[in-house]
Order: structure tokens, then C-alpha cells, then sequence
């Protein structure tokens, strides 16, 4: 699982800069609470290599009222959600009562915290440490979120412990190498025979998930259901259909109620996300009434950035008129253009239809996502691909692209070898990438390119 690490502290502290900082402002996705000036984030993190999810949280100051009282609670939430808490102080404020307040709620809860000793750039370090230290939760790690100091000394304290994820070793097993000429061999994962392929229902709120799992799991052959999980995890459902194997991850939280399923969760940002990294496949599900909303191209911006296949399912389609369907689709082709590769389903969870093609498109996409393409055919296709259209020149000099090979699955990573590569315009890229996409019948599957120079 994705460790999950929540930002606290009052107002002020820093917070929201040492966000900024670790998630680099990528694709934050803003948790929406009416009324709220200033909301939980979510953003998406890398450290030595490995995802973490960063949580920022309003500020608890102490004396809650009103708006305020809302903001708190919201840090409450996220210290639940979190695998550990980088409890944030002000070194050049010094320590104050919310600080106090905020320290005993973590002890009270026994949650992993860290104390974190912000805009140390403007006080002695070793005096922070002191100033601190009446709050019990141990040596202050001392930062300056604004300047970059102290970042990797207190992501070592914090995610240390989750240096390897549990999943990696049984995906390892699973995984086949292709060597590549002039490369050192690299891992592609493949199906694993367990769990079939990963499918996460993915979306907002009452756009109709848990109807879709029940009406999935309603017509298939489910092997094991009941899973002790704790609240914050996504069920993780085994099934087969036509002997094949799947196993569904649903967000929803549908549990089985005697012979029925039913939603005893609400929506949370951490398990969709986490939901999103662990699966290969995600049915992204949207409400065709409402149409597409912000939220929805928000998620659909992580989705994309974990590279994951994708299949899009308009959920609700019954009941609507021709002009309204109308409507829809165009406004579908307007902004959804940034993940045109995924096929998109008119579906009704409710009446089922539509929901059994959905399993086509899941298989397609996944094959596409990790077939091995041999160096061969991946340089044939680069080859016709610059003889049709030369890359640009560079200085005089033109672009020189030599081979290509596979280097990653789920997505697949295309690693381009030649000259001046640094220098290969976004246009051309896409060039590539579209051509790659239609010569390989790619659907449903993003693809990263990526260059190596010097050969
Ligand atoms: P939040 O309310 O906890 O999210 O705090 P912000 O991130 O908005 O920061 C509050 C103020 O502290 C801003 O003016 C920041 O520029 C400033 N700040 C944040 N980090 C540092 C730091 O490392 N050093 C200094 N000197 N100022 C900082
Ligand atoms: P979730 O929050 O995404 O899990 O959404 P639910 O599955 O709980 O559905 C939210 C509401 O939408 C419920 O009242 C469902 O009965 C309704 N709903 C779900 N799918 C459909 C559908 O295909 N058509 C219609 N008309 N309503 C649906």
C-alpha cells in the first residue's frame, strides 16, 4: 500500500509551502467542503524512488468556532487517514497553546508523529530543538520547508519505515525480463496469476460505484468475499467471469449484508488514490446527469499520472433523452480529449445495462498495457516512423534516433535511444507516441516515451 503522510499543525506553521514542496504542486486534488476557505489536499509524493501520499490540512488553532471548528475536524480526519502525522511548528513564533493541544491529541491517539520544526533558517536549530521539547513528541526535526532544508532528514525519520511495499515481492514474482541491447535488463511486471487483473472502480460520490460492484459481483462467481479491512483500505474482491480471473477493488466500501452488498462507507481521497497505484486496470465511473465536473478531471489527472489503463464508463445513462445524451457526448469530446485512448461505455449500473462490455474494454487495455514488444519491432516502427518524418534540426544538426526498446509495463515505456535527445520537441514526441499507438493497436493504455543519449 501507498504510505499515506498527513501535514498538521496550526495556521501559518508552513504546511501548505512544505506541500508544495514534496508533491511539487502536481495534481493536487482539493477535498471540497462547502464553505471552507481552505480545504484538506491531497497530493501524490516520490521519495528515493516510491509514491507517498502527502495530506495538507487546514490548521487546527486551537480555539475553533464556526469555520474553524470545521477546519479542525478536517485535520482530525486526516490524522486517521495517515500512516504517520509531520506534526509542524513555527521555530520563529515559538511554541504556543495549540501547539500544546494539538501535541496531546496526537499522544492520545498513539499516532506515528513526527515533530517538525519549520523556518529554521530564521533561528538557531539547536535552540528550536529546546523550544520544543516540552511537547513530549521527541527531538524536533528541524526544516526549512521554504529554502529546501532539513526535506530528506525528516522523509527518512517518516517513511524510513516503508521502504519496500509489501506488493513488490509478489508482483517481482510475477515479473519476466527483457533485455534490451546496451541496457541492463529491466523488470516488467506481468499478470500476476493470483489475482488476475486489478480492476479499481474509481469516481466520485454517488455516481453510482457501489451499484456497479454489486451488479458486477450480482452476476459472477465471487470466491472470496468477506475481508477484515480497516476502514481507510479498499476490499479487495476475487472473482471469476468466463474462467477468467479478476479481482475488483472497490473504494465504495461495499460489504456483503447478508445476501446483498451495501455501502457502509463514504468516499475518501486516500483509498481512490491508493486504489488507483494498486490496480492495472481502472473503470473510472461518471454520472452522465451531471456531466463531467472538475473533481471528475481531477482524478482523472492521477489516473493518468500513475499511468494506469483506463476504461470510462458514463453510469446513469437510462432515463435520459436524446438531447441531453447528445449533449453529454459532446461535452465528453470537449474535455476528456486528454485521455482519448480509453474507451467510453453509455452504461446503467442500476439496470445493468452496458455493464457486461465493459469487461472487453478492461482486457483490451490491459493487454495493450503489458504485452513485451520486442526491440525489434519497437526500432522497425521508429525507423519508418523518422523516414516519414524527420525529427527537427538542432543547431544545424539534426535529431538522430537510433533504436527503441521496451522498458516498462502497465504502462508501457518506450526508451528511445540516440543523440541530442535532450532537444526532441514535445510535438515530435506525440508524433511518436500516436504513431506507436496506432501501429500497435494500443487502446486503453497511456504510454510514456522516454530518451537516452549519448549513443
Ligand atoms: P500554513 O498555513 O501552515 O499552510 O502555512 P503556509 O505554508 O501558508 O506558510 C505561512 C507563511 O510562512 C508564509 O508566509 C510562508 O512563506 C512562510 N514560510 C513557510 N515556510 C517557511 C520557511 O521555511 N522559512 C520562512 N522564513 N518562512 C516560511
Ligand atoms: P457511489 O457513492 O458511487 O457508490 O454511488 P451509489 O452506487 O451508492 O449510487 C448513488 C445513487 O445513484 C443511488 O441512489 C443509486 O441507486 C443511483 N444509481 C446508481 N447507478 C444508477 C444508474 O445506472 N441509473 C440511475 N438512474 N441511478 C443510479
Amino acid at each position: 500500500m501507498v504510505p499515506v503522510i498527513a501535514l498538521v499543525g496550526r495556521p501559518n506553521v508552513g504546511k501548505s509551502t512544505l506541500f508544495n514542496r514534496l508533491t511539487k504542486t502536481r495534481n493536487a486534488i482539493v477535498a471540497e467542503y462547502a464553505g471552507l476557505t481552505r480545504d484538506r489536499q491531497y497530493g501524490e509524493a516520490k521519495w528515493q524512488g516510491r509514491t507517498y501520499i502527502v495530506i495538507d490540512t487546514g490548521g487546527i488553532s486551537g480555539d475553533e468556532e464556526g469555520i474553524d471548528a470545521k477546519m479542525a475536524e478536517q485535520s482530525l480526519q486526516a490524522i486517521e487517514e495517515a500512516d504517520a502525522v509531520l506534526f509542524m511548528v513555527d521555530s520563529r513564533a515559538g511554541m504556543t497553546a495549540a501547539d500544546q493541544m494539538i501535541a496531546e491529541h496526537l499522544r492520545k491517539r498513539n499516532k506515528r508523529s513526527f515533530l517538525v520544526a519549520n523556518k529554521v533558517d530564521t533561528v538557531d536549530p539547536d535552540i528550536a530543538r529546546a523550544e520544543f521539547s516540552p511537547l513530549g513528541l521527541g527531538d524536533a526535526l528541524p526544516i526549512a520547508a521554504a529554502h529546501g532544508r532539513g526535506i530528506g532528514q525528516m522523509l527518512q525519520a517518516a517513511l524510513g519505515e516503508f521502504a519496500r511495499d509489501e506488493g513488490a515481492d509478489e508482483e517481482e514474482a510475477a515479473e519476466a525480463e527483457v533485455v534490451a541491447e546496451g541496457e541492463e535488463a529491466k523488470r516488467i511486471p506481468g499478470p500476476s496469476e493470483k489475482d488476475g487483473i486489478k480492476i479499481a472502480i474509481i469516481g466520485r460520490p454517488n455516481v453510482g460505484k457501489s451499484t456497479l460492484v454489486n451488479r458486477m459481483l450480482g452476476e459472477e462467481r465471487v470466491i472470496v468475499y468477506d475481508q477484515a479491512g480497516t476502514t481507510r483500505d479498499s476490499i479487495y474482491i476475487p472473482f471469476e467471469r468466463n474462467d477468467e480471473k479478476y479481482t475488483l477493488i472497490d473504494t465504495a466500501g461495499v460489504r456483503r449484508r447478508g445476501k446483498i452488498f451495501e455501502a457502509v462507507e463514504k468516499f475518501s481521497v486516500v483509498k481512490t488514490l491508493q486504489a488507483i497505484q494498486d490496480a492495472n486496470v481502472v473503470i473510472f465511473v461518471m454520472d452522465a446527469r451531471e456531466g463531467v465536473v472538475e473533481h471528475d478531471l481531477n482524478l482523472l489527472g492521477f489516473v493518468l499520472e500513475t499511468g494506469r489503463a483506463l476504461v470510462i464508463a458514463l453510469n446513469k445513462w437510462d432515463g435520459m433523452d436524446s438531447g441531453e445524451r447528445d449533449y453529454v457526448k459532446t461535452e465528453l469530446e470537449r474535455r476528456l480529449f486528454f485521455v482519448d485512448f480509453a474507451d467510453i461505455h453509455f452504461i446503467s449500473a442500476l439496470h445493468g445495462t452496458g455493464v457486461g462490455h465493459l469487461y472487453k474494454s478492461v482486457q483490451e487495455s490491459f493487454r495493450s498495457a503489458i504485452t513485451r514488444w520486442p526491440t525489434s519491432r519497437l526500432t522497425q516502427i521508429l525507423e519508418d516512423a523518422v523516414q516519414e518524418h524527420q525529427p527537427p534540426l538542432v543547431n544545424g544538426r539534426r535529431i538522430k534516433l537510433r533504436y527503441a526498446h521496451l522498458g516498462g509495463a502497465n504502462p508501457p515505456l518506450i526508451v528511445i535511444h540516440g543523440n541530442q535527445v535532450e532537444s526532441v520537441p514535445k510535438s515530435y514526441s506525440r508524433y511518436l507516441e500516436n504513431t506507436y499507438r496506432r501501429v500497435l493497436k494500443l487502446v486503453g493504455t497511456p504510454i510514456r516515451i522516454e530518451y537516452k543519449g549519448g549513443d
